[in-house]
């Protein structure tokens, strides 16, 4: 195989602190990996700019017009990380490459483990993913948050790799398939694992955000998971089913059990604690189900109006 031509994306999303390091750092790797003959010198970093409202953007300018190597692209607005990785593989995929490495902007995935990706790459593998491993610089609530993401996700059926965050590179085969998925809301975790095409782990250290605070909040990573979850399983709405028909089968139970206390010992049963007991866990259990299919009715809502995924501001190429 002819060695790659490889990109590098970057989403940013108010990184001022971080983006020159970073973008500095990432070309410490590239050089080394391009005196190592492992890869071509038109080799480029490619950075997405999810909605900042600090100098992110004035400062990637600066870097491009420094560097024709540094490309990058700005949103309208705030998409989230996901739809800023969609963004930085669709830009590289239109600007051309052999393959294409995710890392965050705080640069808390080790980069040399690239030359690792590469390596897997050569050996022929289409999507090599990075496997964190410890996560000792993450806070306690960090840790619980995250080991119940993928607890409740392969509970669910969504089968991704432990401790997979989205810094893998994928190759051009992957990137091709990639575009002909339109859904609107690809968890993309999700979907390389589930592509099926030949796969390598490596595993890599995980520092200390190198400046300024984490972006992530709870309610976005609620909103990862439940995307997560109701794009790529449908258990929660087979869980519904069965335990509908579980509820019925007590109730008839209970019901039998009430006509033979009336007829052969004569003894209504009493006990208004009870109805009303039964009747708010058996409402509040509809209501849960109603909600689970909502969630669903929501995903099919959004995939079906058939927005674009994201509006590009401006592109730097
Ligand atoms: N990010 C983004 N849009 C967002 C939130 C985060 O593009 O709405 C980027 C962020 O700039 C970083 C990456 O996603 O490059 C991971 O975010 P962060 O490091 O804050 O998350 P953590 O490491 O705490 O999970
Ligand atoms: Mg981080």
């Amino acid at each position: 195989m002819d060695k790659p031509t490889l990109a590098i994306i970057i989403p940013c999303f108010n990184e001022e602190l971080c983006i020159r390091n970073t973008v500095e750092k990432l070309f410490l790797v590239i050089n080394s990996l391009i005196e190592k003959d492992k890869i071509k010198s038109d080799s480029y970093l490619y950075l997405v700019d999810d909605g900042s409202s600090d100098s992110t953007w004035e400062i990637i300018k600066e870097l491009h017009s420094k560097n024709n190597l540094v490309k990058a692209q700005k949103f309208i607005r705030n998409y989230g990380n996901q739809k800023a990785l969609i963004a930085g593989l669709e830009g590289v995929r239109a600007i051309g490459c052999d393959c294409v490495v995710s890392i965050d902007a705080d640069l808390q995935q080790d980069e040399w483990a690239i030359e690792k990706f590469v390596d897997e790459y050569m050996k022929g593998f289409d999507i090599v993913s990075g496997i964190r491993n410890d996560r000792k610089t993450d806070s306690f609530f960090k840790k619980t948050t995250a080991l119940m993401f993928y607890k409740l996700m392969n509970l669910m059926g969504v089968r991704i790799p432990v401790n997979h965050s989205d810094y893998r590179l994928i190759s051009r085969r992957a990137l091709e398939l990639m575009s002909q998925y339109h859904e609107n809301a690809l968890f993309l975790r999700g979907f390389f694992h589930e592509l099926g095409l030949k796969t390598a782990y490596v595993h890599f250290d995980v520092k200390q955000r190198m400046a300024g605070k984490s972006k992530f909040n709870l309610v976005k990573l609620m909103e990862l998971s439940l995307n997560g979850i109701t794009s790529f399983s449908i258990v929660p709405l087979r869980f519904i089913t069965v335990l509908g028909f579980l509820m019925a089968f007590f109730g008839f139970i209970v019901g039998v059990e009430a006509v033979f206390e009336k007829f052969f010992h004569n003894n209504a049963p009493n006990g208004m604690a009870t109805t009303i007991i039964l009747l708010c866990v058996f409402g509040g259990i509809q209501l849960f189900c109603i909600g689970i299919i909502g969630e669903y009715v929501g995903q099919v809502f959004r995939e079906v109006k058939a927005r674009p995924r994201y509006i590009k501001d401006t592109e730097l190429k």
